[in-house]
Parts: C-alpha cells; structure tokens; sequence
C-alpha cells in the first residue's frame, strides 16, 4: 500500500516533522508543542442561496501555533476542504513562516464550497459571513489573525473580508491589516502578484551560487544558460519563467494540462500565455515542438525542472525517469515521500516547497507592515534619496570633468519606489534563508535532504520561542 493512503495530510506532515526532529536537540515536551494545533474553529452557518434555498456552509480556521502573534495563512474555497487538510496547511505555514523569518504563527482557513458554481452575490454572502464568524470569536485581527488569499480565493474576496471586518470594528485604526492579498486601493502592497515566483526565481538562484552544490549536480554555477522545465503556466509559474528567463536561462519547455511544448533555443513565457490566450491551447507554438502527453515534458533532459502546478504530479512512478538536476518545488506538495526518497538515492536536489514558494507570504508581510504603518513603501525617502544621489553624481561631474547621460543619471540616481523595496525586501529574505537552510545540512551531513534541513531550521526557530516564552505555570 502507497504511503500516501496510509496517512492523512496532517499525518504526513507530522511524518516529516518527526523525521527532522531526531536532528534536533529539543525535549518531548517543547517538540510535541510545536507540532500540536493550538485552536481549530469548525463551524457551520446558514447562506440563503439566489434560488432561495437554504444551504448549511462548512468551514473551519486553524490556528497552528501562536508563538508569534498575529497567525498567518491564506483561505482556501474548494469542496476538498476539511478540517484535516487545513490543520496540515496550517503547520505548515508555521514552518514556512519560521524559516523566512516572518514574525507570524500559522494558522489556514477553508470554506467547503465550489467557487465556480456559485454566483458572486453568493460568494459575497458566504465570505462576509465567514468574516463575522471570525470576528465574534475573536479569531481574526491585525494583531491576532490574519488571511490572505489561497486556492479559489483573491484580490475579491479580500476585499469583502477587510471591508466587514471594518465594518463590524469601526474605528479600530489599523483594521486593514486584518488580511492581506488586497487591492491597492484598500492597502494592498505593490508586487504582491509576482511575489511567489519571484521569491522561487531568487530561491532557485541562490541555491545555484553554491559551488558546491552545483559541483555535485554536475552543473556550472550560476543560472546563466541552465535548461529550465516549467510544469503549470498559472500565476507561479509564469513569473518563475518570466524571471529565468529574463536572468539568462533558457525555459526549453512549459507543460500545461492539455500538453506541452518544447524549444531548445528557449520560450517566452508571455508570447507562449497570449497564444494560450488567442487559441485556447498553448500547443501549436510557432517555432515549438508539441508533447502530447503533458507529463512527459517532466521527464525530459533539463538541468531545473519546476513544477509549477499541482500536488503529488512527481511520485514513485514517474520519479526514477525524472533527468533533472534540480527540482524546484514552486508548487506546493508536488513530490510524493517515495519521489523524495527516491531522488535522495538519486543525488538529485530537491529544493523544497515550504521555502521556495515563501514569495508569497513574504509580501504579505510587508502589506501587513504597510497596514501598520499607514504609508506607501518609499514615500517618505524617494525624493530625499534622487536629491542626495543628485547632488553626489554633480560633484564627481564636476571633479572629474566627465558628464554621465541622461539614461545613465536616471538609473544613478532612482530612489525606491513601493515595488523596488518590495522586490528587494523579497531578495534579501530569500538569501537569508537559503544561507540559513544550507548551513544546517553542512553542519549535519547526515540529514537526508533539503526539505528536512528547511525542517530542522524551523524547529529551532519555533523551539526557540517556545522556550524563552516559558511555559505558563
Ligand atoms: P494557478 O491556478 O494560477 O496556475 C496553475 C496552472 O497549472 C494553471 O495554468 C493550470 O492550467 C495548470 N495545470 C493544471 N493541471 C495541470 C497539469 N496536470 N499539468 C500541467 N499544468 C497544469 O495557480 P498558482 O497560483 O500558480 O499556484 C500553483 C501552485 O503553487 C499551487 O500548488 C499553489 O498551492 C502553489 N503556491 C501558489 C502561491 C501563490 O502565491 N499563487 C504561493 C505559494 C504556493
């Protein structure tokens, strides 16, 4: 029997804690704490539907650790949802919080509903509802709880979210940072929507810039020039490509559900989306070889494969024909235990999920901080520093006797906008965690792989809370 049908979602994600755990030195007692979910709110209300019916809702909110206040995590509106998955969702924002060091315990919400089969007034009813049911039990706020968009849900439904919450706490001067993802117009933050492949695109660079590393894999360091395999063209993956791309990879192929395409002197990611878009289809390229079988194009010659797309699409099969040297798990979850295992054997490298798609809630951060601190990023500094840049690049002028151009004196002398602190803010945090992540597997070359070293980094982090908070008497 597969190990996936042994184990439920939140077993599994246990499974791997209590792996990694054995490389720490935390008791029991600290380990079983962080492992545990402090608060699961199931609850059910009534929607009346546009056809007048009555419809019974399911949803719960999962705060998994309030080590750091406020939690974080994102809501899901699917009919997978139950209380088991969003328990494991919610470790694992933990984890993935911890080792970006990002300030918030984990916590995921979900509503059991189809969004597609729903009208918007529906939804609007359903997640307004949803909101005040946090609200009554205190389980959402700028300082307790905040959401943030997750499958189904977006820049809408945030809306709704921040706009009841207001409505029910008024007055209450730092209500829009109750959630996160939300339009500009209501404090949501610039970069938000390349957050994720972006922070994947840095992540997957880092990683390359080791030269051992890269020496191992039998790859140059570096992302110049490396043969890149895309799986999904959706959100993730088309900024993940748009980056590569844009730093000097080739992305040879891109995988979609209704097949693949393939081009050796590489693809642009925006030519190959509007073509989806004209077509309905991203096969039929000008200039592109077809795949009919999308998931071929996984198993390609390549030096990164990033699957960008679902859940559990590389596993025990399909894992030994894999020829990449990379793997880049932008998605989340997308190798089964037996895939990791096998690449383990393999020396092939995974880099995992819980860190390298950390894009996301990384910016989120930074919306919250906004929030907080009632300004746009770069407001208060943009002038002072093109005035001082200015006044420095006149006197070299003037000192030397030579004149830059135009362009050149633009580029000199740009102060930061909302998107330049944003993306840089997202770099820096990327590389920290990376230099983080590997230092521990160097340390302890026995740990199997990437994923438990990004583990064991976020034990300690978390364990670290745990115990300088104490323990209440
Ligand atoms: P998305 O819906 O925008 O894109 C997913 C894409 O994958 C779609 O274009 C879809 O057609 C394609 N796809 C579906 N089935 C496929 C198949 N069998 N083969 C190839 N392609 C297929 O979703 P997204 O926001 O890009 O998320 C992708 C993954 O990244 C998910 O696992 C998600 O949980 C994870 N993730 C997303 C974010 C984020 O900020 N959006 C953050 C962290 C993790």
């Amino acid at each position: 029997m597969s190990t996936e049908k042994e184990y439920s979602f939140f077993q599994s994600v246990e499974r791997s804690f209590d792996k990694a755990s054995s490389y720490t030195k935390w008791e029991t007692g600290i380990l079983e704490q962080i492992k545990a979910c402090n608060s699961v709110y199931s609850m059910k209300f009534p929607v009346k539907m546009d056809d007048g019916r009555i419809e019974v809702i399911e949803a719960y909110r999962v705060q998994h650790s309030q080590h750091k206040s406020p939690c974080k995590g994102g809501i899901r509106f699917s009919m997978a949802v139950n209380q088991d998955e969003v328990m494991a969702l919610a470790a694992l924002m933990t984890y993935k919080c911890a080792i970006v060091n990002v300030p918030f315990g984990g916590a995921k919400g979900g509503i059991k509903i189809s969004p597609r089969t729903l009208s918007p007034y529906e939804l609007e009813k359903i997640t307004r509802r949803y909101t005040s049911e946090l609200v009554k039990k205190n389980f959402i706020g700028p300082g307790i709880d905040v959401p943030a968009p997750d499958y189904g849900t977006g820049e809408r439904e945030m809306a709704w979210i921040v706009d009841t919450y207001q409505s029910l706490k008024p007055g209450e001067i730092d209500a829009a940072g109750c959630v996160t993802g939300k339009p500009i117009s209501l404090g949501g933050v610039r970069g938000r929507k390349e957050a994720t492949g972006l922070g994947v695109f840095y992540g997957v660079r880092e990683v390359c810039l080791i030269p051992e590393v890269m020496a191992k894999a039998g790859l140059t360091v570096g992302i110049e020039n490396k043969n890149i395999v895309v799986q999904g063209l959706g959100n993730v993956g088309y900024y993940t490509a748009k980056f590569f791309r844009e730093h000097g990879a080739k992305v040879i192929a891109i995988a979609e559900y209704e097949g693949a395409i393939y081009c050796k002197d590489g693809l642009n990611e925006e030519d190959v989306f509007q073509h989806r878009k004209a077509t309905g289809s991203i096969l039929n390229f000008p200039g592109a070889t077809n795949i009919e079988k999308s998931s071929d194009a996984l198993e390609m010659e390549c030096d990164i494969l990033i699957p960008a797309a679902l859940e559990n699409v590389i596993d025990g099969n399909n894992a030994p024909r894999i020829k990449a040297k990379i793997i880049g798990e932008a998605a989340n979850g997308p190798l089964t235990p037996e895939a990791d295992d096998i690449f383990a054997k393999k020396g092939v490298l995974v880099i995992p999920d819980m860190y390298l798609n950390a894009g996301g809630v990384t910016v989120s951060y930074f919306e919250w901080l906004k929030n907080l601190s009632h300004v746009r990023y770069g407001r208060l500094e943009k002038r002072f520093t093109e005035n001082a840049n200015m006044q420095i690049l006149k006197q070299i002028e003037d000192l030397t006797g030579k004149q830059v151009t135009t362009a050149e004196k633009l580029i000199i002398a740009h102060g930061p906008d909302e998107i330049d602190l944003v993306h840089s803010g997202l770099e820096e945090t990327m590389i920290t965690a990376t230099k983080e992540i590997m230092e521990i597997w160097k340390e302890n070359p026995s740990i199997p792989d990437m994923r438990t070293a990004a583990y064991v980094c976020a034990i300690n982090k978390v364990g670290t809370s745990y115990a300088e908070l104490g323990i209440f008497p």
